[in-house]
């Protein structure tokens, strides 16, 4: 598809996902808002931006152009199919069985039983499995991993990636844990389900999934992110609706979404903070593995690669650090260690992947300009005029008092208090408030700013 027809197919979606925001709201005054040029620029950001990503998307066969998404349904995923499990066990402990003697082999025929047969009695699988392996088994390790410590103690793992061992152990774990799905999982890098993350607030069939992204709403900054997102390179979100027959609860009534981000080629994958119904959850395990592996396996097939990759809570993981990029005015929920977001590497990247930043500015609803802050520029903003409040120079949000502070370039600016006392610190001498770094802590305790402090070191010598 074009380049420009597609940026034509965007701005068609993004219309229609407001028309659907709106349905069940009477809280509408934002959206009123919404201008041409908003509705246009985000448009052929995101065409443009995400380019590589969807050209990598493109490649499924459960790709939807005209809904810029990916599919996944019960068509796409399957349950397991235990013939391909003991056929693919077969193909990785054939040099073991070589080497084995009879009475072996027929333990090894029992002990791959409690893979191939889950409906019968596993204790006479599992006591072969003791005699072959002791250990290989225990009580809640995921099947997948009792097979490779079953591989590790007959001695036919092959750790190098992409080593033939690799490809056939991620076929056969992928295999043994697929699921068949009965709903559909949209993968998606359409701006019109980015602006829609959130539900409506007031929607009157009640309020779900709504959340400081929530886009008819102007209670907090956040919002800014949904544009945000949706302008970036690498994110994209993923989600399930209340009702797929019904195409507009694609925008205004999503059951489950979350943000995920992926650099095309590099394998690694960001999984952040889950939304359902409850609102946004703080590690919801099951559901969260369940939406990462479906993902995982997709980009993996659109890779040609091994499907196998290490998983680490993101918050303090040592592997590697996903940053916002310049701008970037959403709630970067991975940061926070309560939402136990995720990170995963794939193994054919372990030790060449590269760091990549999620969000960008995002756009000002009205005029279209770039700002990291809510959904109006300052000029835009017509309450912002008529309100008591004033604005931070920092932080761009409203505040009763703001105070007199230098910035890094002397110039006088005003910000509240919380970044006063966070970016700014007192000078004892001038009396003036100055950025922090630029600051000299004085015996006391007390700081000087660098004229101040420039002027007694002159002085100093002069003593001397
Ligand atoms: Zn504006
Ligand atoms: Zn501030
Ligand atoms: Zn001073």
């Amino acid at each position: 598809m074009e380049m420009e027809e597609k940026v034509k197919l965007a701005e068609k979606n993004i219309w229609q996902a407001l028309d659907d925001y709106r349905a069940h709201t009477c809280n509408t005054a934002v959206l009123d808002d919404v201008s041409d040029v908003f509705v246009h620029k985000l448009a052929r950001d995101n065409t443009y931006y995400k380019q590589k990503l969807r050209d990598l998307f493109r490649k499924s066969p459960v790709w939807d152009e005209e809904l810029d998404a990916m599919v996944i349904n019960g068509t796409r995923t399957h349950n397991p199919d235990y013939a391909r499990v003991l056929c693919l066990a077969e193909r990785i402990l054939a040099p073991a069985r070589q080497k084995m003697r009879v009475t072996e082999n027929t333990l090894l025929d029992l002990a791959l039983r409690f893979f191939g047969y889950p409906e019968e009695d596993a204790q006479p699988a599992i006591d072969a499995m003791e005699k072959l392996v002791p250990k290989a088994f225990a009580l809640n390790k995921k099947p997948s991993r009792i097979f490779r410590s079953l591989c590790d103690g007959l001695g036919v793992t092959d750790n190098a990636a992409g080593s033939e061992f690799q490809r056939l152990y991620a076929q056969f774990a992928d295999e043994l844990s697929s699921r068949k799905i009965d709903f559909k999982l949209y993968v998606s890098l359409n701006p019109a389900h980015f602006i829609t993350m959130s539900n409506p607030k007031n929607d009157k069939r009640g309020d779900t999934l709504t959340s400081c992204h929530s886009f008819n709403s102007t209670s907090y900054q956040y919002n800014n992110g949904c544009s945000g997102y949706a302008r970036d390179q690498y994110s994209f979100i993923v989600f399930v609706a209340a009702d797929p027959k019904n195409p507009e609860t694609l925008n205004n009534r999503k059951t489950m979404r979350q943000i995920f981000g992926y650099m095309p080629g590099n394998g690694v994958l960001l999984q952040s903070r889950l939304y359902n119904t409850s609102g946004g959850t703080y590690g919801a395990q099951e559901d969260m593995q369940l939406y990462r592996d479906l993902v995982q396996r997709e980009i993996s097939e659109l890779e040609g690669a091994v499907n196998l990759w290490q998983t680490y809570t993101y918050h303090n993981n040592s592997h590697c650090v996903i940053g916002t990029g310049e701008g970037f005015g959403g709630y970067a929920d991975w940061f926070y260690a309560d939402f136990d977001t995720k990170i995963s590497i794939r193994n054919d990247h372990a030790k060449d992947y590269q760091r990549f930043d999620l969000g960008t500015y995002g756009l000002c609803i009205s005029c279209g300009k770039e700002i990291s802050a809510n959904l109006y520029c300052y000029d835009c903003d017509d309450e912002a005029e008529d309100r008591d409040e004033e604005r931070c120079d920092e932080c761009e949000e409203y505040v009763d008092t703001t105070y007199p502070v230098y910035d890094a370039e002397g110039a006088s600016i005003r910000v509240c208090a919380a970044c006063r006392n966070q970016y700014y610190a007192y000078c004892r001498e001038c009396g003036e408030y100055h950025p922090r770094e630029e600051m000299t802590v004085q015996e006391d305790g007390s700081m000087l700013c660098r004229s101040c402090q420039s002027q007694h070191t002159e002085e100093g010598g002069q003593a001397a």
